[in-house]
This record gives C-alpha cells, sequence and structure tokens, in this order.
C-alpha cells in the first residue's frame, strides 16, 4: 500500500521509532487515555488514519463509550483495554496523549475525590509509564487552570484566579497539579512533554446529556425544549470545533515546543448570543429562559492564540455558525428526530 512507498522516499518525520513491525515498516505505537470520549474518539480516528501508527486506547468507561470507537474495534493496528489511569499500566508505547478525566462539570463534580485522583495519581502514573519506556507524553490541560480570569483574553503567561476550595477546584486545581507533575518530570527526569491548554470545545459525539452548553442547547432545541441559560446569560466562552482541536494537539504533539500552549477558537459570544445563535439555526420556535446558575462560573474566557500560531503555525478553521449544523445533524440522528426545523 502507500506506506510501502511512503517507506521507500519519505522516511517519517519523527526519528528513531523503536519497533518494526513485521514488513520493517518502523511504527509509531500510541496511547490515548480516554480514548473512548469526546475528544480522544476523534483524535483516535485522526490517528488511525495514519498506517504506521497502532493505537491503544485505555479508557474506564466513566464519561466515554465503546461506540464512539465501534469502527476501530478488531482492527489489527487498534486496541481497547479497560483501565482505570490511578492504576499502574504497563504497556510499551513511543507517544502518550492522556486525556483521561471527565470535562463536564455535572460529571467532575458527581465524584470530585475520584476527579482529583484522576487528574494526578492518573497523570502521576502515565508520567512514570513515559519514563520507564521513553515515550513522549501530551497532557490535555484546560482552561479552568484560569479559573474566573482576571486577564482577558487569556495568555499562557497568565497564572490564573482559581478557588482552591471550590465545587470545581476539583477539576482546576486537580488539573494545575497535573501541569506541576508534568513540568516536574520534564526537569527532574528529563521527560518529552507538551501541555495543550484546551479552550471549550464542541462537536458530534458529545454525550447528548452531557451537561454542558452547547450539548444543552442543541438537544433542547431538537427536543422542542426551551434553551436554559444559566444567569446572567452575559458571560462569555469561546467555542472550538472538534475537529480544529485534533489538529492543534497533533501539531504540538509532533512540534518542538513543550507548552503550555492555548489550543481553542477566539471566536467569543455570550451564552445569551449562544443561545440565540442556535435557536437561529436550529429551531426558532424554542424559547430562551432564564435559569439558576452553579457557583464560581467563570464570567469570561477567550484564548489568547498567538503562541499556537507562531509555534505550531496553527489556528482554527471552523466558525460556530458553520460548526453548530455538523453537531446538530449528529445530534438529530442519536435523539431519532427526523429534521429539527
Ligand atoms: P469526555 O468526558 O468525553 O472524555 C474523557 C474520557 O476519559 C472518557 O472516555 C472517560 O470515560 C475517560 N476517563 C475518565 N476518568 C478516567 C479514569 N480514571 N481512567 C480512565 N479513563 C477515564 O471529555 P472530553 O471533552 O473528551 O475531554 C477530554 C480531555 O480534554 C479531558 O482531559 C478534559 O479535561 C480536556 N478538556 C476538554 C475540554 C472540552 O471542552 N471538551 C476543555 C478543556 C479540557
Ligand atoms: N507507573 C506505571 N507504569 C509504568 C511505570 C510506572 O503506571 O510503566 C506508575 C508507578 O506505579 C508509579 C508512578 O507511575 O506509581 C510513578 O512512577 P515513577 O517511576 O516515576 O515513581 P516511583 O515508582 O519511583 O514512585
Ligand atoms: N450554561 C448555560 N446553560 C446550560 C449549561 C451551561 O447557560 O444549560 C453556561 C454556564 O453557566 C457557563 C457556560 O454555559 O457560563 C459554559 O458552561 P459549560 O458547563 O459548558 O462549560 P465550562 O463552564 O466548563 O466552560
Amino acid at each position: 500500500g502507500n506506506g510501502d512507498i511512503c517507506m521507500v522516499t519519505k522516511p517519517p518525520p519523527t526519528p528513531s521509532p523503536l519497533r518494526f513491525s513485521k514488513f520493517f515498516q518502523p511504527t509509531m505505537r500510541i496511547l490515548v487515555t480516554g480514548g473512548a470520549g469526546f475528544i480522544g474518539s476523534h483524535l483516535v480516528d485522526r490517528l488511525m488514519e495514519n498506517e504506521m501508527n497502532e493505537v491503544i486506547v485505555a479508557d474506564n468507561y466513566f464519561t466515554g463509550s465503546k461506540d464512539n470507537l465501534k469502527k476501530w474495534i478488531g482492527h489489527p493496528r487498534f486496541e481497547l483495554i479497560r483501565h482505570d489511569v490511578t492504576e499502574p499500566l504497563l504497556i510499551e508505547v513511543d507517544q502518550i496523549y492522556h486525556l483521561a478525566c471527565p470535562a463536564s462539570p455535572i460529571f467532575y463534580k458527581y465524584n470530585p475525590v475520584k476527579t482529583i485522583k484522576t487528574n494526578v495519581i492518573g497523570t502521576l502514573n502515565m508520567l512514570g509509564l513515559a519514563k520507564r519506556v521513553g515515550a513522549r507524553i501530551l497532557l490535555t490541560s484546560t482552561s479552568e487552570v484560569y479559573g474566573d480570569p482576571l486577564v482577558h483574553p487569556q495568555d499562557e503567561s497568565y497564572w490564573g484566579n482559581v478557588n482552591p476550595i471550590g465545587v470545581r477546584s476539583c477539576y482546576d486545581e486537580g488539573k494545575r497539579v497535573a501541569e506541576t507533575l508534568m513540568f516536574d518530570y520534564h526537569r527532574q527526569h528529563g521527560i518529552e512533554i507538551r501541555v495543550a491548554r484546551i479552550f471549550n470545545t464542541y462537536g458530534p459525539r458529545m454525550n447528548i446529556d452531557d451537561g454542558r452548553v452547547v450539548s444543552n442547547f442543541i438537544a433542547q432545541a431538537g427536543r422542542g425544549e426551551p434553551l436554559t441559560v444559566q444567569a446572567p446569560g452575559t458571560q462569555t466562552r469561546s467555542f472550538c470545533y472538534v475537529s480544529d482541536m485534533v489538529d492543534g494537539l497533533i501539531r504540538l504533539m509532533e512540534g518542538e515546543n513543550t507548552g503550555p500552549i492555548n489550543i481553542g477558537n477566539p471566536g467569543e459570544f455570550t451564552m445569551l448570543e449562544l443561545a440565540e445563535t442556535v435557536m437561529e439555526l436550529i429551531n426558532p420556535d424554542v424559547e430562551i429562559i432564564t435559569v439558576d446558575n452553579t457557583p464560581d462560573d467563570p464570567r469570561q474566557r477567550r484564548p489568547d492564540i498567538t503562541k499556537a500560531k507562531e509555534l505550531l503555525g496553527w489556528e482554527p478553521k471552523v466558525t460556530l455558525r458553520d460548526g453548530l449544523p455538523l453537531m446538530e445533524e449528529d445530534f438529530r440522528l442519536r435523539l431519532g428526530n427526523p429534521r429539527m426545523n
């Protein structure tokens, strides 16, 4: 196939792969923790497109599902392991994309102690694995490390404004410790690390009852229910379509910079504007209602992506108006609606 031709004319970009398959093609063995989740499964799809890659997913299915990976189950270059990252994992890999962690507030607040363990012990274990086998490891950190930011937009040099004892802290502080562990293993043990700070991401395969704002509004519009804007509705977020996110993560892994690097779409919207856009594009017949908010909700959030542009040559391509209809199509199929409007 193409792999043979590539091998002769164009060696793969990453130097000295550890293993060779039976045809002496260098292969890259890649672990994706949390690969059965929303972003992880899209990342797996992209990695599997490259015939040089073998992909191993480790996931405990807390918020992810085998369904997201069904097209790869049984593929010779793919392996799925039911595994909780808070337990040690002994395998041989060249790269680790470490995503395992619930990302939606309702799920990460459900068992906060488990969320902290996943972030801290889970990341420690993946770093121990990276150290033992000499793998490069990428952490999907979050814009939540900036907390309720006092700097706008947020660039990577900002240290954040995080409540250490609030209901979101298991996630925010958990990710902050995970970043600390990454940099300490890098400085102390010379591990090759990459840290991405992901801003709100949306797209097909989000859990319908995930609780995050874009999936809530699209599911509500599909069911003909009111769109629930949490007060005051003037709080902002910046939404990145999942294909852009995956592209950014792979560029970061393959590039030479440790990060942290913001990956997100700088298009910023109030939650009221988002509701109005969903209404306009998906179902003009629903109403918008205001409901109570949850504690410590950040008031504004927008990434400064100067670093990603300069260091990774990356910027998002899909606007919110283009991305929402793509997601609607997937939700419509899963909700069993023939058409939403
Ligand atoms: P998701 O909840 O869809 O996926 C997380 C996956 O991790 C799931 O498959 C879940 O089953 C698995 N998991 C959770 N705990 C685990 C454990 N202890 N052991 C093994 N597997 C475990 O979330 P997502 O949106 O795909 O997010 C992926 C990563 O990106 C997370 O690390 C998240 O913090 C980060 N992130 C996401 C966003 C976003 O907007 N989606 C924003 C910032 C950061
Ligand atoms: N670890 C792992 N897989 C490995 C190597 C280590 O899960 O292949 C775990 C190990 O159980 C430990 C953690 O990673 O809890 C940190 O490992 P490290 O070697 O850095 O520290 P130590 O074992 O010396 O505490
Ligand atoms: N939000 C909303 N309606 C909902 C769910 C969330 O207005 O049904 C708001 C929430 O108050 C927050 C924003 O949307 O200001 C983003 O929330 P989400 O849980 O999606 O992500 P995060 O807070 O982690 O950025």
